[in-house]
């Protein structure tokens, strides 16, 4: 598993993480008015970020054909741009590959998502990985993070399956199916309680044709934040989309 530690050289007594997930630049329905208030946000309260996969549409001929590819607002060259320009003052910590990058990683060997995180100057953690976020007084929290991939449409599924597998994190966090979603989940071990907040990340997607024609519940747009506090090991997740702070 890709491991990354990021240290925190913060005096806040809470430190917030915007789990960024699919936010499909070029995207027919990309929501920039919304993501305008996250980075109005971003430049204010300086968040970690993590780019959780499917930063950019990337609609092509071909293989993954769809009607996406006459109406993006602009070609997968221009989104990889276009990303880089919106985050490169933001404090990136890390780049997941989504599936919607790695429909050009397929057919050319060349991963927009790699691009992305090399012109960030951020971790390289392909379809996920670790990121342990240490405060200078010991204190580590420890993420497990991915994109997801599935057919299913349901956040707590997807969670179920990637817990399956990835246990013992405190923060366990997927994107893929463009739903706000958080729980907690509870389990005795020989060291006493271990909580792992389960999240997955919303998008910045309106409704698209495809998923309305799939009977596909519309999702609240927007983006989970995690706040992670210095003195305790507390963790608040805000999955509102559109937080309070703002
Ligand atoms: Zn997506």
């Amino acid at each position: 598993m890709k491991e990354v530690n990021v240290e925190i050289d913060d005096d806040r007594d809470k430190v917030p993480v915007w789990l960024a997930g699919c936010i499909h630049f070029g995207g027919q329905t990309h929501n920039s008015r919304l993501l305008d208030k996250w980075l109005d946000y971003d430049a204010r309260d300086k968040p970690y970020i993590v780019l959780m996969g499917d930063m950019i549409e990337s609609a092509l001929p071909g293989h993954h054909f769809s009607e996406g590819v006459w109406l993006q607002t602009q070609n997968p060259d221009e989104q990889i741009e276009t990303c880089i320009d919106t985050f490169k003052d933001s404090d990136v910590v890390a780049v997941l590959r989504g599936n919607h990058e790695r429909r050009i990683y397929n057919i050319s060997s060349i991963d927009p998502a790699k691009l992305i995180a090399h012109g960030l100057g951020a971790a390289y953690l392909g379809f996920g990985g670790k990121i342990n976020f240490n405060f200078k007084n010991g204190l580590t929290y420890s993420f497990a993070v991915f994109h997801g991939g599935s057919s299913t449409t349901n956040p707590k599924s997807l969670l179920d399956r990637a817990h399956k597998i990835y246990r013992g994190f405190d923060v366990l966090a997927v994107a893929h199916v463009h739903k706000l979603y958080s729980d907690v989940v509870q389990e005795l071990r020989p060291d006493g309680i271990h909580k792992t907040y389960r999240v997955c990340c919303g998008s910045f997607l309106g409704y698209e044709q495809y998923a309305r024609e799939r009977f596909y519940e519309p999702g609240i747009i927007g983006n989970p934040l995690i706040y992670l506090y210095k003195d305790k090991k507390i963790i608040s997740v805000n999955t509102s989309g559109f937080p309070s702070e703002f």
